[in-house]
């Protein structure tokens, strides 16, 4: 099977190959494509001279000959990814091959001074721009992540989340117009899915990634590794879903019954009585919880126990909507003990449809807290390879 597209042009074909690993000298390049070598040729050595590939001599060829080896170049464009988190917003710069060129952590609180949150991350992304000898022209794309559900329409996060004060506030639109590059925000549940994704075959998609943390959320990736957005990109978004009929927990969003409201991190921390309040640091909770954990606290692992049925009752139903091939749970509730996923994985079996079971694994995230920024890693080269910006012909 020819691995190009019919609407790619084959220069922007054999970028893709060299991006995603699987071509990495002409030779190669001619016999994945089915191309002559001299068309091959011709185009190498045009986006060699356009720098969006270079050739590098490697000190022993496969059959002892010197082979160059061909990589993606700085004309191949960079990617600047904000992934905001409530402790620690991330910036980075990545690749046209979605490798993570520099990251780097700011220590701000996302609340209650978004002003000062996007001047520390212009200024951090400047600050890793010039570490690189990067300017603002060789971005092509940036890709935000945010906490909380997003307004595709508007580019804005919706109303009502955890991001409060942000409302509003077009942060796409800012970034995008400060770096003079396209830019996309997503919710963070769908980049950490996408992220989980790159470390999956394809045969083991789809991909329905959880993420079990102050609130749940649902990403979702089809077989043809993308992500499910839905019609206005709310897809996934499962926080406030009612399963179970406990009425009396009341939930962020003004609703009673909500999972959110009983069975996430926020909720077990409630009930064990540890203090979140808006002028509370949120580390400090998880730090009291996971010594509760640590020290085997029988509340703190009712508690958590408690919160994963109630989890795995939600995944069943998922497991019988989307029929996944994999599960990928992330976030701190996954870390804080072995036993929120092994009852997650107890109620799944146990309750979904055994056709959709049979072949389905549930596994922890691989990536921790770097799931979000993988995805955007990912989906700032898909857009940079898609866009005209990487195409040389
Ligand atoms: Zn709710």
């Amino acid at each position: 099977m020819s691995e190009i597209a019919p609407d790619r042009s084959p220069a922007n074909a054999i970028l893709r190959l060299v991006a995603a690993g699987k071509v990495t000298s002409r030779a190669q390049a001619a016999r994945v494509t089915g191309m002559a070598r001299s068309t091959i040729g011709l185009h190498v050595d045009q986006m060699l001279r356009d720098e969006v590939l270079t050739e590098m001599e490697e000190a022993q060829g496969a059959r002892g000959r010197p082979a160059k080896e061909l990589t993606v170049g700085r004309g191949a464009g960079y990617v600047v990814d904000v992934i905001f988190d409530r402790t620690n917003t991330c910036v980075a710069i990545s690749d046209a091959s979605a490798a993570i060129v520099q990251s780097r952590i700011i220590d701000i609180l996302l609340n209650p001074d978004p002003k000062a949150v996007m001047e520390k991350v212009l200024g951090t992304a400047d600050d890793l721009l010039s570490d690189h000898g990067l300017l603002h022209s060789d971005i092509r794309q940036v890709i935000a992540s945010v906490p909380a559900p997003v307004d595709f329409h508007e580019g804005v996060t919706a109303h009502r989340s955890i991001m409060a004060g942000w409302e509003g506030i077009q942060i796409a639109r800012i970034l995008g117009e400060y770096f003079g590059a396209p830019a996309l925000m997503d919710n963070d549940a769908n980049l950490m899915a996408l992220g989980a994704a790159t470390t999956l075959h394809s045969d083991e998609l789809p991909l329905l990634h959880l993420q079990l943390s102050t609130g749940i959320g649902a990403g979702l990736i089809t077989a043809d590794a993308k992500i499910h957005r839905g019609a206005d990109g709310s897809a996934g978004d499962i926080g406030h879903l009612r399963i179970d009929n406990l009425a009396d927990a009341r939930c962020q969003c003004g609703k009673v019954g909500c999972i959110g409201a009983y069975a996430s991190l926020h909720a077990v921390m409630s009930q064990l009585g540890i203090e979140q309040g808006a002028d509370v640091d949120p580390r400090a909770g998880q730090k009291a919880l996971s010594q509760m954990v640590r020290k085997a606290d029988p509340a703190a692992l009712a508690a958590l126990r408690d919160a994963a049925g109630h989890l795995g009752q939600l995944t069943a139903i998922l497991v019988d909507m989307f029929n996944p091939r994999t599960i990928v749970l992330g976030g701190p509730m996954v870390e804080l003990s072995d036993d929120v996923l092994s009852t997650i994985r107890g109620v799944v079996y146990q309750e979904a449809m055994s056709i959709a079971t049979r072949r389905l694994v549930i596994s922890p995230s691989r990536l921790g807290n770097k799931a979000a920024l993988v995805g955007a890693a990912r989906l700032g080269a898909d857009e940079l390879l898609d866009g005209s910006s990487a195409r040389s012909s």
